[in-house]
């Protein structure tokens, strides 16, 4: 199974900030969409970070509330891991476990075209095993 496929079944949209949106701004999109991480782009195609609820709570002890006035920027990873709708969920499983992180962006040509999170891997390898085991059972009373 591939990354496509995910896309394929949840869609390509992406939650984006500003480098220079404040912390509140991304609570607030992290609160409305259910999400975990935003993807930092001025432009919503191109990446320049990643920040996610982690990032938040790891400043929170050192900058207390104040955090909430910074800019998205002092907070995001610049150095971001992404895939193409090409690599399979296999890879992607082994990629976030390896790296410890929930979310990966999906890039094409240079540009964000959609967001796997680790929840999205799961579940697709969650039905892959059970597609097998039926396969496996059908087989076997054959
Ligand atoms: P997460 O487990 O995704 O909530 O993120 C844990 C940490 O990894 C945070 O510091 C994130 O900014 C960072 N992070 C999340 N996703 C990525 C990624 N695809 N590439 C690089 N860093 C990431």
């Amino acid at each position: 199974m591939l990354i496509a496929d995910i896309i394929r079944s949840k869609g390509s949209d992406v939650v984006t900030a500003a480098p220079t949106a404040t912390v509140a701004e991304l609570t607030r999109l992290l609160a409305e969409h259910r999400i975990g991480a935003v993807v930092v782009s001025g432009d919503g195609r191109h990446i320049e970070g990643i920040v996610s609820e982690r990032d938040i709570v790891r400043a929170l002890p050192q900058q207390g509330g104040e955090v909430l006035d910074a800019e998205v920027r002092s907070l995001m990873t610049t150095e971001v891991v992404t895939c193409t709708p090409k690599q399979t969920v296999v890879e992607m499983a082994e990629l976030m476990t390896r790296h410890r992180f929930r979310h990966v962006p999906v890039v094409e040509d240079d540009e964000l075209v959609a967001i796997v999170s680790i929840g999205d891997i799961v579940k697709a390898r969650m039905a892959l095993l059970e597609d097998e085991r039926d396969q496996l059972i059908e087989y076997v009373q054959q």
